[in-house]
């Protein structure tokens, strides 16, 4: 009998910590059961003891053949989240009225035309009918250059969707800078979410993010999102984007978050959520540019994380095991095959990044709301999941991931695109990560167990 760690457990790099992905528990091991899961791990033949019944019936170790139950259990249920949900991102303008720093949008189309308008409220109709779940995403350029179309279209989608009384949600992703009280009043009840984007204390937003002029938007902004919490009952999240240009002004991102945000908005901290981007080379898509390696900047990123947890009242190991245990919570709309990002003029894409790239441009919304799509184009970004990745389907994280973190990366380097979360889960697990002195620190790979022993 082979036995070795369950599939769905996260253990620290000693085997001291584990975390179990089917609901979060995470737990403390005492020296002698971390020692036998070191050697379970490591493949060396020890004969079968009633501490390896114990670890057994603790869900942390398993059979061979019980493992590979467990994985395609977790595929099935993987499958039928993937396919029962439907999701569209709309750009209603690619236009914009900022010019971040970082910025990769061109820019080059503006507001969508009225007769396809139509079709998409058309489709849209169509689409709650055939999904138990389907969300409408707001994305540009800047949605709120579009205000009327947001609003009409968001209204008519609920309508449809509460009349069919399918699970739903409306976000919008938006620069902030013209959600003036007006607008955040007619658009209350239609829209649930907003991401907003500041990207530190006025300082280090006002160097990033500037109005077409060159102008800081710090105030501006700020001053639109506290406008919005008192007047609307929507959700916020603040997306801090973080890379090698920032991560050294995370001391400044961390006092901001405790001394200014948690004090400016302590009456609404259970609506609002930060959600800290790790984008390490905004010039590039490859697999360097969007995982974080570097075990140095990982602490800069995971510092502010923790001080965005304990703005919270959580705790960073906390958010892993919500992390970890959440379905999807990790993967890219892009991997979907009932997801699709609709431009100004109607193409549809899978990627809301690689606009350029011909694999992205996988069809066309029409006038009369139908759809047409390239399937051989959408398999490439739809095919290669942890359904079918062997080394995905045993990996801890993907009950989070999915192996879909970002086809992109997929597609264009043939790697599994790890999120760096992923990458540094065991150290983050026992904490070593903000306290260890390594620089860098090597990749987990997934140990596949074969009757043969174990591989790496
Ligand atoms: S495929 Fe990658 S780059 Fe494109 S939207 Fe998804 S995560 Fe972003
Ligand atoms: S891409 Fe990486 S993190 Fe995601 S499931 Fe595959 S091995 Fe795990």
């Amino acid at each position: 009998m082979n036995l070795t760690p369950s599939p769905l457990v996260l253990l620290s790099p000693d085997c001291t910590r584990v975390l179990r992905t089917e609901n979060g528990e995470r737990a403390q091991l005492d020296d002698v059961a971390a020692e036998r899961l070191r050697t379970r791990q490591s493949g060396v033949p020890v004969s079968v003891d009633a501490l390896d019944v114990e670890l057994i019936e603790a869900g942390l170790l398993v059979v061979d053949d019980l493992s590979d139950a467990l994985v395609e259990q977790r595929r099935a249920r993987t499958r039928h989240r993937r396919t029962s949900k439907g999701q569209l991102v709309v750009m209603p303008t690619e236009r914009c009225d900022l010019r971040c720093t970082y910025c990769y949008e061109t820019f080059e189309r503006g507001g969508m035309a009225p007769e396809l308008v139509a079709g998409l409220q058309t489709y849209l109709i169509d689409a709650v009918s055939r999904h138990d779940r389907f969300d409408l995403a707001w994305f540009g350029g800047e949605p709120l250059l579009q205000f009327t179309t947001v609003r009409d279209v968001s209204r008519t989608f609920r309508q449809a969707a509460e009349a069919r009384g399918i699970d739903h949600v409306i976000s919008m992703t938006t620069n902030g800078h013209r959600l003036t009280r007006s607008r955040a009043e007619q658009l209350d009840g239609l829209i649930d979410v907003y991401q907003i984007t500041l990207d530190g204390p006025r300082v280090v937003h006002d160097s990033r993010r500037v109005n077409i002029r060159g102008g800081g938007t710090y105030d501006r902004i700020l001053a639109n999102v506290e406008t919005l919490l008192q007047c609307s009952t929507s959700e916020v999240t603040l997306r801090i984007n973080m890379d090698p240009s920032n991560e050294s002004e995370s001391d400044k991102i961390i006092a901001w978050i405790r001394d200014d945000l948690r004090v400016r908005f302590h009456s609404f901290l259970e609506r609002i959520d930060i959600h800290i981007v790790a984008t390490w080379d905004a010039s590039t898509t490859s697999i360097d540019g969007i995982c974080l390696r570097d075990a140095g900047l990982a602490r800069g990123w995971l510092s502010v994380r923790e001080a965005e947890s304990a703005m919270r009242g959580s705790s960073i190991e906390e958010d892993l095991a919500q992390t970890m245990s959440t379905p999807g919570s990790r993967s890219c709309y892009a991997a979907s095959p009932h997801s699709y990002v609709i431009g100004a003029d109607g193409r549809a894409f899978k990627c809301s990044v690689a606009f350029d790239l011909d694999e992205n441009h996988v069809g066309q919304l029409h006038a009369d709301g139908t759809l047409t799509v390239d399937e051989d184009r959408e398999r490439l970004w739809i095919g290669e999941t942890s359904e079918s990745d062997p080394v995905c389907g045993r990996c801890s994280f993907s009950t989070a991931c999915e192996g879909s973190f970002c086809p992109l990366v997929r597609i264009q380097t043939g790697q599994r695109p790890c999120p760096t979360e992923k990458t540094f889960a065991p150290q983050i697990l026992d904490r070593s990560i903000l306290h260890g002195n390594a620089r860098y620190v090597s990749i987990p790979t997934e140990t596949i167990t074969t009757r043969g022993g174990s591989t790496r």
